[in-house]
């Protein structure tokens, strides 16, 4: 039980980068190329976000990414990917111990549930959020981010 954390999960598409503006994302994925993940932009200022979680890393929390693959990925296109999206993450320097990038319709839960206590999930899909059970859920489309971030600061 000593190994059970606080865990802020993170999803990436849609809720840290902007992937959905990039032009032709969906026939670029249909076409297995993984520049789209790539070449999102960061949908918050990163420098803020970032030092809000490392306030919230030194109070205890952990923060993981939680990301699907594309879908029906080959086994190379899953391969390209996962490379594109810890290219970006290193990029932009997101504090994150682990980022569990897991096939398209897993249960996001499955990649945390004996180790984390409680789980906080921020992700853009109302869906995946609705499955979630391991704690509390955070939209970051209507809700205002930073400002629940900050809620979790204690002090
Ligand atoms: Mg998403």
């Amino acid at each position: 039980m000593s190994n059970i954390k606080k865990i802020l999960c993170f999803d990436l598409d849609g809720t840290l980068a902007d992937l959905y503006n990039v032009p032709n994302w969906l026939e670029k994925l249909q076409a297995s190329d993984p520049s789209p993940y790539r070449e999102a932009k960061p949908i918050y200022n990163m420098q803020k976000l970032i030092s809000i979680l490392n306030i919230l890393i030194k109070q205890g929390w952990e923060v993981r990414i939680i990301s699907w693959l594309a879908k029906n990925s080959t086994k190379e296109y899953k391969t390209a990917v996962r490379k594109a999206k810890r290219e970006w993450l290193a990029k932009y320097k997101f504090p994150c111990t682990t980022a569990h990038l897991i096939a398209y319709g897993t249960t996001k839960a499955d990649s945390v549930r004996n180790i984390a206590a409680p789980a906080i999930l921020i992700d853009d899909n109302y869906k995946i959020r609705k499955g979630w059970h391991l704690g509390e859920t955070i939209d970051p489309i209507n809700e205002n981010l930073i400002e629940r971030l900050q809620n979790l600061v204690e002090g």
